[in-house]
C-alpha cells in the first residue's frame, strides 16, 4: 500500500499550488513525530492544559438499565473546550509554532474546531484566522463570541451552501496564498496526506487510554468500542489501537439525517459512492451527475458530505461496520444519557450512544462496551428544545 493512501483512498488530489503546502508539511511531520523534545511538549500540554488522560467511565446506571453488556464511557467531553478536537488542535498548532509559522487558520463548522484552534493559539501566541460558513456563525453566535474572546478573526464563507465543506474548500485555499507564515489546522482525518496520517495520530491517544484504562479496570479487551463518524477524526482515534485486536468489534455511527431513504441525511458510507473531493479519493454523498450533494444532519459537526479515506478502507476491508442513526433516535440517545446517568452528551456523540441502546441488551453480562462521548452537550440544549417543539406542531 503506497504511503499516502489506506488501500485506493487518500491520496493528494490537489491543484498544483497546494503542492508546495503538503510537501512542506510532510517533511516538517516527519522530523517531528518522532522528535522527543516534541512529543514530551505536546504530551505536557495534554495533561497540564487539556485535562488528559480523559476519564474512562463506567456507566453503571445505564448498563443496569440496559440489561446486559457492561457500557463504559471514554469522556472527552471533560477535556478542556469540551471535546476531542483539543487533542488535535495541541498538536497541530504546536507542529506549526516548530515549523516557524506564526499564524494558524482554520475551517469550522459547529465552531468546535475553531474555538480548540482558536484556545491554542492564544495559548502558544499565534496569529489566529478562522473560516465559518455564513449559515454557520448565524446559527452558533456563541462559538463565534469564544473564538473573538479568544483573539481570532472569524471570515465568512458565502459560497454555495454556506456550511462546512465551503469552509474547507476556502480555507485550502487561502493556505496556498500564504504558505511563507500560515499553517492550516485541518479537523478532521480528511483532506490530503498527510492530513488524515497527521489527524489519526494525534487523536489516537483516545484508543491509547481506553486500551490501558480499561485493562486497569477490567484486566481485558473491550468486545464492541462505538464512536460516531463525521469526517472521522474521534471514531479513528478510538479505533486506531484496536484494529489488530481482531477480537474488539469496531462500530461507527454516521448521521442519517431526517433517514437514508430521503435526500436530508449526512450517511456517507450507506448512501455515498466512491469519489473525489477536498483533496482525497473517499466515500461522498453525491448527485447523480457526481457533484458533491448537500447534505444534512440535526448535529452540525456530522454535516459533512464524506467521510476520511481511512474509514473507507476499513469499510471495504469490513474491519469496521458503519451504521447510519437519524437525528430522532440521536436525540433518544441524548435524553436518555441525560436522564439515567447525568450526562449531557453532545448531539453526535450521542448518534453513537443510540447504538449502544441497541446493542447492549442483546449481549452477555461479561461484556463490555466502550462509547465514545467525543463532546459534551451544552452546545445543543436550546436547538434540541427546538427541534422537540417543531416535532409536536
Ligand atoms: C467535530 C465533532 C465531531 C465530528 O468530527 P469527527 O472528526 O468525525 O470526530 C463529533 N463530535 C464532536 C463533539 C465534535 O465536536
Amino acid at each position: 500500500m503506497s504511503k499516502k493512501k489506506f488501500g485506493i483512498y487518500g491520496g493528494q488530489y490537489i491543484p498544483e499550488m497546494l503542492i508546495g503546502v503538503v510537501n512542506e508539511l510532510e517533511t516538517a511531520y516527519d522530523h517531528f513525530k518522532n522528535n522527543k523534545k516534541f512529543n514530551d511538549e505536546l504530551k505536557h500540554l495534554l495533561s497540564e492544559y487539556a485535562g488528559r488522560p480523559s476519564r474512562l467511565y463506567y456507566a453503571k446506571n445505564v448498563t443496569e438499565k440496559l440489561d446486559g453488556a457492561k457500557v463504559y464511557l471514554k469522556r472527552e467531553d471533560l477535556n478542556h473546550t469540551g471535546s476531542h478536537k483539543i487533542n488535535n488542535a495541541l498538536g497541530q498548532v504546536l507542529l506549526a509554532k516548530k515549523m516557524g509559522k506564526t499564524r494558524v487558520i482554520a475551517e469550522t463548522g459547529a465552531g468546535q474546531h475553531g474555538v480548540a484552534t482558536a484556545t491554542v493559539a492564544a495559548l502558544l501566541n499565534m496569529k489566529c484566522e478562522i473560516f465559518m460558513g455564513q449559515k454557520d456563525i448565524e446559527r452558533q453566535s456563541l462559538n463565534v463570541f469564544k473564538m473573538q474572546l479568544l483573539g481570532a478573526k472569524i471570515s465568512s464563507v458565502e459560497t454555495d451552501t454556506k456550511t462546512l465543506k465551503d469552509a474547507v474548500s476556502q480555507t485550502m485555499g487561502e493556505c496556498s496564498s500564504r504558505i511563507d507564515d500560515t499553517f492550516y489546522v485541518l479537523g478532521s482525518s480528511v483532506g490530503p496526506y498527510p492530513y488524515p496520517h497527521i489527524v489519526r495520530d494525534f487523536q489516537s491517544i483516545i484508543s491509547k487510554e481506553i486500551k490501558e484504562q480499561l485493562f486497569e479496570k477490567e484486566s481485558k479487551l473491550p468486545s464492541v468500542v462505538i464512536a460516531c463518524v463525521g469526517g472521522g477524526s474521534n471514531a479513528i482515534g478510538a479505533f486506531y489501537n484496536f484494529i489488530n485486536d481482531k477480537e474488539v468489534k469496531l462500530i461507527g455511527c454516521e448521521a442519517a439525517g431526517k433517514g437514508v431513504d430521503t435526500l436530508e441525511t449526512a450517511a456517507a458510507v450507506t448512501k455515498g459512492k466512491v469519489g473525489i473531493f477536498h483533496g482525497m479519493k473517499s466515500y461522498f454523498c453525491q448527485t447523480d451527475n457526481g457533484q458533491i450533494a448537500s447534505v444534512y444532519s440535526i448535529s452540525a459537526g456530522l454535516d459533512y458530505p464524506g467521510i476520511g479515506p481511512e474509514h473507507a478502507y476499513l469499510h471495504d476491508t469490513k474491519r469496521v461496520e458503519y451504521i447510519p442513526v437519524t437525528d430522532k433516535e440521536a436525540v433518544e440517545a441524548f435524553e436518555f444519557l441525560s436522564k439515567i446517568e447525568g450526562i449531557i452528551p453532545a448531539i453526535e456523540s450521542a448518534h453513537a450512544m443510540y447504538y449502544a441502546m441497541q446493542l447492549a441488551p442483546k449481549m452477555s453480562k461479561d461484556e463490555i462496551i466502550v462509547v465514545c462521548i467525543s463532546g459534551r452537550g451544552d452546545k445543543d440544549a436550546a436547538m434540541i428544545t427546538e427541534y422537540k417543539k417543531e416535532l409536536s406542531l
